[in-house]
């Protein structure tokens, strides 16, 4: 049945992004139909279920390209001994005994939560990347059903590491990777790998053949921290994304997550195979590892994205922080006004195409019919020209009060419809303690 998103101000995005006042998005099933002046379009859809959107401005949904479900459950934990002082202590005193104490509950519960975060703030699109070394074989198949619960659309790998047994988790990705196949627009896999200091030579090699064979690409940490670049330098005489590419790794479908420690040559090599760096300044921030050099991977023409790693499922607030670091950063005023929105709006958009083969991130006739309605009364004149402004600065702290995927209506009035998040939330204060306990033994 086709639904009227009507009297609010539609924003396309898209290459020539327009700005449409008292506009309407009609929806038909899992694609949009028409979008135009309100009036129009209820002259033209007389039989279209209306919804109001006055007082809101309607998006295309959110895409996350790089996320850490099974981290939900740290939150608020207190971690023993002495704080870590680096990102390898953060690493093995804190992610990789989380990962461990998951169970089959906990697995699900840690996705459906941030899912219901994702509803919140209207993400609909996410890339994950996701460890349980002692639920390993079938936790992917958790994690999709608590996707296709919440109703939104997700790419799902397991971090592959030598760090419990060689090369674990590689069987896992295998068969996720089999069972799913080419994909179904809303489910689609990748193979997942920790990253270049966590894996032999020979586990990275089994990987990239299952990728290959399969046509999917590789998700990866890429020198996040000083530490993982030293490794490979020390170990393979090469820096970490040299080692990567010699071994197969790069390339068009794949996922290159951080390269804050990557020289020039690195970079080169980077936009020359076409591989995609995803950016997340917020976890950087947190783990004190560093800065991505944004500007200078943008120049070289590499595809960077945008992530929260874990951090959150707010993507507005990942592209403000993006804009304030690297302004920051550079000691610049002048810079990351443009290539902030543009890692969150267009690239992420192109990422997510070559993942699920959908040209999501624009409201046109035809495309995907996933939004993101949010509450909005610009307090300034919004046309396309600052369009920009209005993001940064007040969209950025808007709430979403409707979100939408694959044409179903996920969240309405601020109520999530495809997940009980009373119950679960409430379920999933009961597990952590057990979980956190769990771990302290670990
Ligand atoms: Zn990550």
């Amino acid at each position: 049945m086709a639904t009227r998103f009507e009297d609010g101000i539609v924003v396309t995005l898209g290459e020539n992004n327009r700005v449409l006042w008292n506009a309407a998005v009609v929806t038909d099933g899992e694609r949009i139909a028409a979008l135009g002046d309100s009036s129009e379009m209820k002259r033209r859809f007389p039989d279209a279920k209306p919804v109001d959107c006055s007082g809101k401005i309607i998006l295309p949904g959110f895409i996350c390209t790089h996320h850490h479900f099974y981290s939900t459950m740290a939150r608020g934990m207190g971690i023993p001994g002495e704080p870590a002082e680096n990102f390898v202590q953060i690493l093995e005193r804190l992610w990789w005994k989380v990962d461990r104490a998951l169970d089959e509950e906990s697995i699900l519960l840690s996705a459906q939560l941030p899912l219901i975060d994702c509803l919140r703030n209207g993400t609909t699109t996410i890339i994950d990347h996701h460890a349980s070394p002692s639920m390993r074989d079938g936790s992917l198949d958790l994690i999709e059903k608590a996707v296709r619960q919440a109703g939104l659309r997700a790419s799902l790998c397991y971090e592959v590491s030598d760090r419990n047994v060689p090369g674990g988790g590689i069987e896992e990705n295998e068969r996720f990777i089999k069972k799913v196949g080419k994909g179904d627009g809303q489910i689609s896999a990748m193979m997942g790998l920790h990253a270049s200091f966590t894996v032999s030579d020979e586990t990275a090699e089994k990987c990239v053949d299952i990728a290959r064979d399969a046509g999917v690409g590789c998700h990866i940490h890429v020198a996040e921290d000083a530490a993982d670049r030293e490794d490979s330098l020390a170990k393979f005489n090469m820096p970490t994304v040299k080692r990567l590419d010699k071994l197969g790794l790069t390339g068009e479908k794949s996922i290159f997550v951080h390269c804050v420690h990557v020289d020039d040559a690195e970079m080169d090599i980077l936009a020359a195979t076409n591989t995609t760096v995803v950016h997340n300044p917020e976890s950087n921030m947190n783990n004190a590892v560093g800065v991505t050099p944004l500007l200078k991977l943008l120049k070289k023409g590499v595809l960077v994205g945008l992530g929260t790693d874990g951090m959150g499922s707010d993507m507005l607030v990942q592209m403000r922080c993006a804009y304030l670091l690297h302004r920051l950063a550079n000691h610049d005023p002048r810079v990351a006004f443009m290539e902030a929105p543009q890692l969150l709006l267009q690239n992420n958009a192109e990422i997510a195409r070559r993942q699920f083969g959908l040209r999501l991130g624009e409201i046109a006739e035809g495309r995907p019919a996933d939004l993101a309605i949010i509450d909005y009364q610009p307090p300034t004149p919004l046309s396309e020209a600052n369009f920009l402004g209005h993001l940064i600065f007040g969209l950025v702290d808007a709430t979403v009060d409707t979100t939408v995927c694959k044409g179903k209506i996920l969240m309405q009035g601020k109520k999530i419809l495809s997940l009980d998040e009373d119950r679960l939330a409430a379920r999933s204060r009961e597990l952590a303690p057990q979980m956190w306990k769990r771990l302290q033994d670990l």
